[in-house]
């Protein structure tokens, strides 16, 4: 069994964390680094490998090309997760967007090439499709971004297939729905358990709470991922890219009606009407369902649909977090 060395860029973060717990408990990993500038990541995410030799934490800033390359001196695979992965920032601070998803990720691409590293494991979104009439949407649809976030996530996607093609390295795209889960610190689920543990009588509701999109949770997300991974590393293409999502979708409402019953409260809605037709906030997709059929087709299945997965994320997040609110 051949040993691998990892880095995990954004390991200290939510989806990040769950991967570095895969790598961990993976023997195949001889080690795993994990860079993280703790922007949004927390270190105590991480906490219980610190005694772990085959664990190392880099507190470094991906935009600083000169800090990080020499880590990446015989490694094998990068999965790449860090960025700033909130639409509503990239709205405010279209800058933000540029430095760490573009050329954070430019230089995770240079540092790999300037080492040899050949393979990277990316984690994209369905913000890359924007508004799509096709629904379940496909790999093949044409990227339309219609948010700052999105785009910077498609720069993201080009470069590696730029590099791939260039420096024969291999890159493997994955196009994640929403995530849901434990460690999550944004998103639908946790601000909902966050304003009803403050005031149960009353939920604001951003947007006018039709949005309907689709939920995977984080242990399908990582199961998938390192499903994925293991196919690729087997075969020969230089790069792959798959939609991860679930095979239904919820709405908002929907949301707001499961984290009140698993808090076991009766708010009144109060939903803002959001911008443009009902979106919760600029750049929000109203309508995501990613086709999976292709992920499907290779034998991987997810355990919880959209519904139980924000179920189950609703009581995870709950039990995280109602001692500290
Ligand atoms: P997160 O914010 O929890 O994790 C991102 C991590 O990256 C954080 O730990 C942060 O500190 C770190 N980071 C940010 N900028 C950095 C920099 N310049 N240098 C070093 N570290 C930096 O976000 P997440 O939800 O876990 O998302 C992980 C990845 O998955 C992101 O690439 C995101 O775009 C993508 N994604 C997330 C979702 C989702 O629903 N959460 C969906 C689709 C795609």
């Amino acid at each position: 069994m051949k040993q691998m060395r990892a880095i995990v860029t954004g390991g200290a973060g939510f989806i990040g964390s769950h991967i570095v717990d895969a790598l961990m408990q993976d023997k195949r990993f001889e080690e795993v680094i994990v860079i993280d500038n703790l922007s949004s990541g927390a270190y105590e995410n991480i906490m219980h490998w610190e005694n772990d030799e085959r664990f190392h934490f880099a507190r470094m800033d991906l935009t600083n090309i000169d800090e990080i390359a020499g880590i990446f001196k015989n490694v094998d695979v990068v999965f790449h997760f860090a960025a700033e992965s909130s639409v509503k920032i990239g709205s405010e601070y279209p800058e933000k967007m540029w430095r760490c998803n573009v050329v954070a990720t430019f230089n995770v691409l240079e540092a790999m090439r300037l080492n040899n590293v050949k393979n990277i494991v990316y984690a994209s979104s369905s913000t890359v499709y924007g508004d799509q009439v096709k629904i379940p949407t496909p790999e093949e649809a044409i990227l339309q971004p219609i948010s700052m976030y999105g785009a910077s996530k498609l720069a993201g996607e080009a470069l590696i297939l730029g590099y791939a093609n260039t420096f024969k390295m291999r890159g493997l795209i994955l196009r994640y729905a929403n995530i849901t889960g434990p460690r999550m610190r944004r998103g639908v689920v946790y601000d909902f358990v966050v304003k009803l543990l403050k005031n149960p009588n009353e939920l604001e509701i951003l947007g006018d709470g039709t949005q309907r999109k689709s939920y995977l949770h984080v242990s399908d997300a990582v199961s998938a991922t390192m499903f994925l991974f293991d196919k690729f590393l087997n075969a020969s293409s230089r790069f792959e890219i798959y939609n991860v999502g679930n095979i239904d979708w919820i709405t908002v409402k929907e949301i707001a009606d499961i984290v009140s019953e698993v808090l076991g409260v009766h708010p009144e809605y109060k939903f803002t009407g959001g911008v443009e037709s009902g979106r919760g906030w600029i750049g929000d997709v109203k309508l995501m369902l990613l086709d999976i059929s292709k992920l499907r087709s290779k034998g991987w299945q997810p355990t919880m649909n959209s519904h139980e997965a924000v179920r189950q994320s609703a009581k995870e997040v709950y039990k995280e977090v109602k001692d500290k609110i």
